[in-house]
C-alpha cells in the first residue's frame, strides 16, 4: 500500500489542491494521499490532506460569503443554478471520464451518476417555489401568522468515494438554493471530479466563498465537526463513520444528517418473472462492482424459486464483461483499491468454509492489459446462512448471496431484523402480495419489481435504522427541510381598539 508519506515524496505526480474563496488553494500541508487508477493499479495523483488552518480558511470563506448570499433573492440564486445546470450538461462527458479514471466504474455508469446529480440541480432551480412559506390570514381579529424557511448558515458536506459527483450534488445545490454556504470534504480516493464540480460552479458565477472544497481524511472532518461556525453537517458514507459523525456533530450542537451503509435485500416470490428477476439481480448486484449503497447484496428466494433463479443468475454472470472503463465493452470495472479488493476476496475465501454453496467465484479473474488492476470477478453464493459474515457484513463488492426461505413471512422477518434498512425490493406479479410487502417491510426505500430504487430528485433518499442517523433524508423536500429552519411570524398592524394591558394568556378573539 502506498502511504501518505510516499505520496508526499512522489512529487512528479499531479497534485490536487483545495478550492477556497472561488479559486484553487495550494495546500501547505505536509500530508498528501495517493490517488489511484484502479484499473491500472498505479497512483496517478496525490491529494492534499488539509491542515486545521486550511479547514479554518475554508469555513472562514464560507462564513464571509454567507450574508450576501442568504440576502440574495432566491430567484437570483436559482439563476446561478440554471447556469450550473448548463455547464454540468456541457461537461457531462468530462465529468464521467474523470469519475471513471479514479473510481474505475464504466463510462456508462459514470454518465448515469452525472445524470442523477443533474436531477437534483433541476429540483434546486425551483428555489423560490421551494422556499415559499405558509400564511394564515386573520387567525384572530387583525392578526396574521406566517412561516418562512431561512438558511441554517455554513454547511459542511462529507462524501464517500463511490459517487464522487452525484453525492456532492445530493447536497450542494439544495443547500445553496436555500441560502446557505458550503464546505465540501469529498473522499480522498477520487477527489478530482468533485474539484471539477467546484470549478463548474465558479464558471456559473457562484460568488467566491459560497462553495469551498477541502481535501483530506478524518483529520479534516474532525476539524469541521468541532468548528463553531459550521451549523450543519451532511454525511454520506459507511455506518461506523456515520454513527460517530452524528454523535460528534450533535454533541457540538449542530444539525446532522448521516447516511450510512446498507445490506439491500431483493425478495423474489415464487410467482415472480424469474428471467426479469435474474436480470435485476445481476444488474443491481454487480453494477459498479457492487460498490453502491443501493446494490442488491442479498437475494431472498422464497419457496422453490431459488431452483430456477440461481441458474438464471449464474448464466448471466458468465456473459458479463469485466474490464477497464477505457474499454467501451466493459460492463463491470475494478474495485476502488487493492486493500478493498483483498478484503472482499477474503469474504469469498471464507464463504464456502462457512457453509455457503459457491456458484461462481470471481477471484481468478484475469483482465487483459490490466495485470495490476484491482479486479474481482462477479461472485455468487447460494444457501447462505443468515448467521454468517457473508450475510451480516456490508461487503461492498461484486458478491451476491442467495438466502433460501420457506415463505413470505420468513422473508419479511429476515429483512426487518437486519440492522441496515436502506433499500429493499420485492419481485412478484401478485399485486396483493406486493402491497402487503410495502406495508409490512421496515425499510426506507422500497422497489416493486425495481431493484433497488434511488428515488428521483423531487422525492427524497434515505434509509432507516443503521442506514441513516438523523431525522431527515437527503435531497428533494427532505433536503429543503434539513437546510432551512422555520421561523413563524405573528403580526398585527394598527389596531387601536386592542390597546390596554391584559395579563391573560393570549387567545383567539
Ligand atoms: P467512508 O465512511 O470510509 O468515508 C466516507 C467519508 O468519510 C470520506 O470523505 C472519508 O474521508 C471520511 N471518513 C472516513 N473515515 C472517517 C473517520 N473515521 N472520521 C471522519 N471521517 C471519516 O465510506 P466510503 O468507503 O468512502 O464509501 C462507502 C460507504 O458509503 C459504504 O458503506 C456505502 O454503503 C456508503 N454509502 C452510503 C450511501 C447512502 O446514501 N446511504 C451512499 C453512498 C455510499
Amino acid at each position: 500500500m502506498t502511504t501518505v508519506t510516499e505520496a508526499t515524496a512522489a512529487r512528479d505526480l499531479r497534485r490536487i489542491d483545495h478550492w477556497i474563496g472561488g479559486e484553487s488553494f495550494p495546500s501547505a500541508s505536509e500530508r498528501f494521499g495517493p490517488v489511484f487508477d484502479p484499473a491500472a493499479g498505479g497512483a496517478v495523483a496525490r491529494v492534499a490532506f488539509a491542515t486545521d488552518a486550511e479547514v479554518d480558511a475554508a469555513v472562514a470563506a464560507a462564513r464571509a460569503a454567507l450574508p450576501a448570499w442568504r440576502a440574495m433573492p432566491a430567484a437570483r440564486r436559482a439563476q446561478v443554478l440554471f447556469e450550473l445546470r448548463a455547464r454540468v450538461l456541457a461537461s457531462a462527458d468530462r465529468l464521467a471520464e474523470t469519475i471513471s479514471c479514479e473510481h474505475g466504474k464504466t463510462r456508462l455508469d459514470a454518465a448515469g451518476e452525472v445524470q442523477r446529480g443533474l436531477e437534483v440541480i433541476d429540483f434546486a432551480c425551483a428555489a423560490p417555489q421551494l422556499l415559499k412559506g405558509e400564511h394564515s390570514a386573520g387567525v384572530a381579529t387583525g392578526l396574521d401568522v406566517y412561516s418562512v424557511r431561512e438558511p441554517v448558515g455554513v454547511v459542511a458536506g462529507v462524501t464517500p468515494f463511490n459517487f464522487p459527483v452525484m453525492v456532492p450534488l445530493w447536497m450542494i445545490p439544495i443547500a445553496l438554493a436555500c441560502g446557505n454556504t458550503f464546505v465540501l470534504k469529498p473522499s480522498e480516493k477520487d477527489p478530482t471530479a468533485p474539484t471539477l464540480l467546484a470549478e463548474l460552479f465558479n464558471e456559473a458565477r457562484l460568488p467566491p466563498g459560497v462553495l469551498n472544497v477541502v481535501h483530506g481524511d478524518r483529520t479534516a472532518v474532525a476539524r469541521l465537526l468541532e468548528h463553531d461556525d459550521v451549523a450543519a453537517v451532511s454525511f454520506v458514507g459507511s455506518t461506523p463513520v456515520a454513527r460517530s459523525i452524528y454523535a460528534a456533530g450533535t454533541r457540538a450542537g449542530k444539525r446532522v444528517q448521516a447516511l450510512g451503509g446498507a445490506k439491500n435485500h431483493m425478495v423474489v416470490l415464487p410467482d415472480a418473472d424469474v428471467e426479469g428477476a435474474a436480470d435485476a439481480a445481476v444488474s443491481a448486484g454487480y453494477g459498479s462492482a457492487g460498490e453502491r449503497c443501493m446494490a442488491v447484496s442479498v437475494v431472498v428466494a422464497v419457496g422453490d424459486v431459488g431452483d430456477r433463479l440461481v441458474p438464471a443468475i449464474a448464466e448471466r454472470i458468465d456473459r458479463l464483461r469485466v474490464g477497464p472503463a477505457s474499454d467501451p465493452g466493459s460492463e463491470m470495472g475494478p474495485l476502488i483499491s487493492r486493500e478493498h479488493r483483498d478484503r472482499v476476496a477474503g469474504y469469498v475465501e471464507r464463504g464456502a468454509a462457512a457453509g455457503a454453496t459457491p456458484v461462481r467465484d470471481g477471484r481468478g479473474i484475469e483482465v487483459r492489459g490490466c495485470p495490476q488492476g484491482f479486479f474481482l470477478g462477479p461472485t455468487l453464493f447460494d444457501r447462505v446462512d443468515p448467521a454468517s459474515e457473508l450475510y451480516r457484513d456490508e461487503i461492498f463488492g461484486p458478491v451476491l448471496s442467495v438466502v433460501r426461505v420457506e415463505n413470505f413471512a420468513e422473508a419479511v422477518g429476515l429483512v426487518n431484523s437486519n440492522p441496515w434498512a436502506n433499500g429493499v425490493a420485492v419481485f412478484t406479479e401478485d399485486g396483493g402480495a406486493a402491497r402487503r410487502f410495502e406495508s409490512e417491510v421496515e425499510v426506507g426505500m422500497v422497489g416493486v419489481n425495481v431493484p433497488i430504487p434511488v428515488p428521483v430528485g423531487y422525492h427524497s433518499f434515505g434509509g432507516w435504522r443503521q442506514s441513516l442517523f438523523g431525522a431527515h433524508g437527503i435531497y428533494g423536500p427532505e433536503g429543503v427541510h434539513f437546510y432551512t429552519r422555520q421561523k413563524v411570524v405573528t403580526r398585527r398592524f394598527g389596531d387601536p381598539e386592542r390597546r390596554g394591558v391584559d395579563l391573560g394568556f393570549p387567545r383567539s378573539r
